[in-house]
């Protein structure tokens, strides 16, 4: 939390803009197989505090994508923008999709038990299973899946 600071972030084509409170500066990377389906590979993202603001609300689309998630982008570029908590206020933001990716940096990868052979990160990273991120990250409802 010490690290909190403000995010904006917009979508490919501009309709759907972002503004929020990071977490901190670190990236996460989810291998498991709906982020790839979703994105073509591994989702990498930043947490958020509080409720984000968004203008061209209505150029966002969201699909539950499973009981716990729910998966936002951009409705006219397609984008991946967002994953949530399901219900809750509780997201997740598309590192790539930030203003400033300066200040990032790359600390953990999840579902890595999920991942295919044809890639690896050479990053030094905190690595967790499916498994072990579930137990992680559901009290927290940081759950990528
Ligand atoms: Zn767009
Ligand atoms: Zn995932």
């Amino acid at each position: 939390m010490a690290d909190a600071f403000t995010v904006s972030g917009h979508c490919l084509c501009g309709a759907a803009t972002y503004t929020a409170m990071a977490s901190s500066q670190d990236v996460s990377a989810c291998h498991c197989g709906m982020c790839r389906r979703w994105t073509g590979g591994p989702l990498l993202y930043i947490h958020v505090d509080d409720k984000p603001v968004f203008t061209g609300a209505d150029a966002i689309g969201v699909f539950r994508s499973s009981e716990i998630g729910e998966r936002g982008f951009c409705t006219k570029c397609g984008s991946v923008l967002f994953w949530k908590t399901a219900g809750k206020d509780s997201y997740t933001f598309t590192a790539g999709t930030l203003d400033d990716q300066t200040r990032l940096r790359f600390t953990r990868e999840i579902f890595i038990d999920d991942k295919p052979d044809y890639y690896d990160f050479a990053n030094e990273t905190e690595r967790l299973t499916g498994a072990q991120s579930t137990a992680t990250y559901l009290d927290s409802s940081d759950k990528t899946e």
